[in-house]
């Protein structure tokens, strides 16, 4: 008998969710009780409201007089945080498909459907699309990348993000990013876009990108570039979310360059570097070498394992030899904190997806061997993002934090990687969430 599908979530003021099993590097104050083979840790949770009033070792508190549903140790997360999307290119892939599945093809059909078609009204829409997608699936904060290279562009997307996230501010926490080749920055339109960063309290960014496309060697004035992107942060009090390295190429060493920048500069500000991919491919001593700087310089990184597999080593008719991504374990193993995040979705840079981060979970575990143990591989959709781009309580479960949880049919974290969690209860403000996935037809006629 399935008696996950016969849950029913009290219409009570005050409930308990008994027996819940909840890895514990999503709970900042972890209670004493015993941790399983995957560190998770049987919990009953009372909601109270919108809050989480308590998270008590399961079966110790007896207040028979509310009421409660049993989980049965199944597993209960935290809705969790995507740190790195690109809401206002998702879901052009059906009108402006990449032609041959590069990096290339993609930067230029980006560049076509985006001067021909993004309309305030048609980047409000699929942003929309994707953020139903997102709060339907368990997620709780977005940060999104939001393609600024002229004026005219940078204007019109930063309206409607901002529009955007007042409208959906009791639902998600959304943070925007500038998003630019780092050249622009040689020009006054840096300064413009940084006020207009500061004004829309978002967070400055940009593209190290490499001479001539995709792959090559650094861009020559990489240092001075650097030093201006971090001054016009620094004068206006504004974080930096870089994309580095998003290339196989190990000429591709701009990530070095970013923590010495840093250094340089002692920018006070949080610095995060996206992607980082060519890392991989360098001699172990430069790989070495780097790393402790960006533990120096205070760097984190968000890496995004379902478009580095899509995107890196893509050759047409070859079968590609690398799986594209940075090198965690080794970030990890020095403190540098790392965060999962799914990146473009249903576009020219990557076809697919669904803004779901339990996807991005289950398929990181395998494209990066996140298990065997997990350990606290889950903490990077959750916990680590949180404190990189300040979420608040989001993506933790804790006393006095908000009562916004994802459950699972499944007592195991081999149970809940082995099959989509298409059936998962997510949990609001401690109520059902009922908003469904949106229907592909809602983006009919774009
Ligand atoms: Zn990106």
């Amino acid at each position: 008998m399935n008696t996950f599908k016969m849950l029913q979530i009290p219409e009570a003021q005050r409930y308990w969710i008994r027996q819940a099993r909840v890895p514990i590097c999503f709970l900042p104050v972890a209670p004493k009780t015993d941790v399983d083979r995957d560190g998770a840790v049987l919990v009953d949770l009372l909601v109270d409201q919108d809050r989480i009033a308590a998270v008590d070792p399961a079966g110790r508190t007896t207040s028979a007089d509310l009421p409660a549903i049993d989980l049965e140790a199944r597993h209960v997360w935290p809705t969790l945080i995507d740190m790195h999307a690109h809401l206002d290119k998702g879901h052009i892939v059906t009108r402006t498909e990449n032609p041959d599945g590069s990096f290339a093809g993609a930067l230029q059909s980006v560049a076509q459907d985006r001067t021909q078609r993004w309309t305030a009204q048609d980047i409000k829409r699929r942003m929309e699309f994707g953020l139903r997608c997102a709060y339907a699936h368990g997620v709780a904060a977005i940060r999104t990348h939001l393609d600024s290279p002229e004026p005219d562009q940078a204007q019109r997307s930063w309206a409607v993000f901002r529009e955007v996230r007042a409208e959906w501010a009791d639902r998600i926490l959304l943070q925007a990013v500038a998003l630019l080749p780092i050249d622009a920055f040689r020009t006054p339109y840096g300064a413009e876009l940084a006020d207009l960063v500061a004004a829309s309290d978002g967070i400055l960014g940009g593209v190290t990108r490499a001479v001539g496309g995709v792959h090559g060697r650094l861009l020559d004035d990489i240092d001075p570039l650097l030093d201006t992107v971090l001054q016009l942060a620094s004068e206006r009090g504004l974080d930096v979310d870089l994309h580095v390295d998003e290339s196989g190429d190990p000429a591709a060493t701009a990530l070095a360059h970013v923590a010495a920048a840093v250094l340089r500069n002692r920018f006070k500000g949080r610095v995060v570097c996206g992607h980082c991919c060519s890392l991989a491919v360098q001699p172990e001593e430069q790989i070495c070498r780097t790393l402790d700087l960006c533990a120096e310089a205070g760097i984190a990184v968000v890496t995004l394992p379902t478009v580095n597999l899509y995107l890196q080593d893509r050759r047409g008719g070859r079968t590609p030899r690398w799986r594209g991504v940075a090198p965690i374990h080794e970030m990890r193993q020095r403190g540098i904190p790392v965060a999962l995040a799914g990146d473009n979705c249903r576009d020219p840079f990557h076809a697919y997806g669904d803004h779901d981060m339990v996807d991005t979970f289950r398929q990181a575990v395998r494209i990066l061997h996140l298990d065997h143990p997990f350990a606290d591989a889950a903490a990077m959709t959750g916990p680590v993002p949180q404190a990189i781009i300040q979420a608040g309580p989001l993506g933790t479960i804790t006393t006095g934090g908000p009562a916004r949880f994802i459950l699972f049919n499944a007592r195991s974290l081999n149970e809940l990687m082995c099959r989509p969690q298409s059936d998962r209860l997510v949990i609001d403000r401690g109520r059902q969430v009922s908003a469904e996935l949106p229907e592909y037809g809602d983006l009919d006629g774009i």
